[in-house]
């Protein structure tokens, strides 16, 4: 279950991505927001580490704040919240793909909820 708050917030962020299919990505501590992403065309060095090709996923995006912010350290105590949106901004199912995966295991955060 995705707090209405967190649901609103991700639909406000998805507006942001260029991509057809709109993600957003939210890491939340309580009800503070630690960092979030949508996915994007392009990469930088950060997805090109972590083998994405062509596009920056939401995942990735919010991973790579959370990590360049210093606050990775308390990752164990995060939840991150992962959703997809029509271009209506109705929630519809996601699902992280298999790279999202392993970079979320290796982030630290351990409660991962999608849509
Ligand atoms: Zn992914």
């Amino acid at each position: 279950m995705i707090p209405a708050w967190v649901v609103d917030k991700g639909s406000q962020m998805s507006c942001k991505s260029d991509m057809s299919m709109q993600h957003a990505c939210l890491i939340v501590s309580s009800k503070k927001i630690i960092s979030a992403g949508v996915n994007r065309h392009g990469t930088n060095r950060f997805a090109m580490k972590n083998g994405y090709a062509w596009s920056l996923h939401a995942e990735a995006m919010a991973i790579q704040k959370m990590e360049e912010s210093g606050q990775h350290s308390k990752a164990h105590r995060y939840k991150m919240y992962i959703m997809r949106f029509s271009k209506k901004g109705e929630l519809m199912p996601s699902e992280p793909c298999i790279k999202c995966k392993q970079l979320i295991e290796s982030s630290g955060i351990r409660k991962v909820i999608w849509s």
